[in-house]
């Protein structure tokens, strides 16, 4: 499936005040039918975004069903499923992802299989057991796992519920940037700072945001900076070579474990989407971590590159998403 272009965009603010809290506000920019969505829906997005220290604001992305923001675009996936027909669903991720696909599938009543590399933290793993998926743990890096799951997709008679290849993920995605345009009283912040793995976040907020500039909705773009963890970062490494496709990289393992991807499906569209994209060391994201946690945000490692990022540069108001909950992976205060 492709999307149209160019993009559409939520109703103006003032129509959008009455509607119930859900983001099937945005139903209009979403264009998916409403029955599959009511069916799937278990009250993701409609995150808090509040002002933290220096001009930085947090979206906190964890306050959602499955703990992350992944949400957003998993409910989209399901409902598509659903829509279709289809009896079981297969998914692969380094484990928001797949947690997602495992709850939602619950919610729609269709058994789940989910691939996931096998040193996903086992918190995840639990999790995807709980919502009753079958849970292949597969060896080596996570494009192995894609590759495993992609195999059995071929083997046939499953929806492929993938959060990188199937592009209705990205108009799921798409609702942070409308929340965060809501929650602002109709502007976006100077700085959007994005993690970047897959670029599933980067790629609907940037679809938002076209789609806002195109209806008339918002008068500037935003600067778009997106953040990876130094030791996997194959589109920093373009982004500062100027090259158009992902840079080949010796990766070596990091915390940030939902954004460890070496080779992005989707690099060469995430690298023309963006401003910019800054790296940061795996202290820097223990830190940040650090310092949201005794700030009151509880965060996984992967969700705090984006604040690590802003904490290290000087945007002034700039929107960072706490993506990931904290009782998520293990970590142990110094
Ligand atoms: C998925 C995820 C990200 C972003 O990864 P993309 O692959 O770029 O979508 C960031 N943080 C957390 C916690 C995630 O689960």
């Amino acid at each position: 499936m492709r999307l149209a272009a160019p993009p559409a965009a939520p109703v103006p603010l003032a129509e959008l005040a009455g509607r119930p809290l859900t983001t099937w506000r945005y139903a209009e920019a979403l264009g998916v039918p409403a029955e599959p969505w009511r069916a799937a829906t278990l009250g993701e997005g409609i995150t808090p975004l509040l002002p933290a220290v220096d001009g930085i604001s947090v979206k906190v992305e964890y306050a959602s069903p499955t703990l992350s923001f992944k949400d957003r675009g998993v409910v989209l996936l399901l409902a598509q499923a659903l829509a279709s027909g289809a009896s079981r669903v297969i998914a692969d991720s380094s484990g928001n992802a797949g947690t997602a696909v495992a709850a939602y599938a619950a919610r729609v009543g269709l058994p789940a299989e989910i691939f996931v590399p096998e040193s996903t933290s086992p918190k995840k793993i639990g999790q995807v057991r709980a919502h009753g998926a079958r849970v292949n743990l597969v060896p080596g890096n996570r494009e192995a796992t894609a590759a495993a799951a992609i195999e059995a997709v071929q083997a046939g008679g499953a929806f492929y519920a993938s959060h990188v290849y199937n592009p209705v993920f990205h108009l799921g995605t798409a609702t942070y940037a409308y929340e965060v345009w809501e929650q602002l009283g109709g502007r976006l912040p100077e700085t959007l700072v994005l993690p970047v793995g897959n670029g599933t976040l980067v790629l609907g907020v940037t679809r938002a945001v076209a789609g806002l500039l195109a209806a008339g909705r918002i008068t500037k773009r935003p600067r778009i900076v997106a953040v990876q963890a130094a030791n996997c970062a194959p589109l920093a490494a373009a982004w500062r070579a100027g090259a158009a496709e992902p840079v080949a990289v010796n990766a070596t393992p990091t915390i940030a474990e939902g954004i460890a991807i070496a080779e992005p499906a989707r690099g060469a569209e995430i690298l023309a989407a963006v401003d910019e994209i800054v790296t940061v060391t795996e202290e820097q994201v223990l830190a940040g971590r650090s310092e949201l946690a005794q700030n009151g945000w509880y965060v996984e490692d992967t969700a705090a590159v984006c604040w690590a990022a802003a904490r290290a540069a000087s945007w002034p108001d700039a929107v960072v998403p706490l993506s990931g909950a904290g009782l998520k992976t293990a970590w142990t205060p110094a």
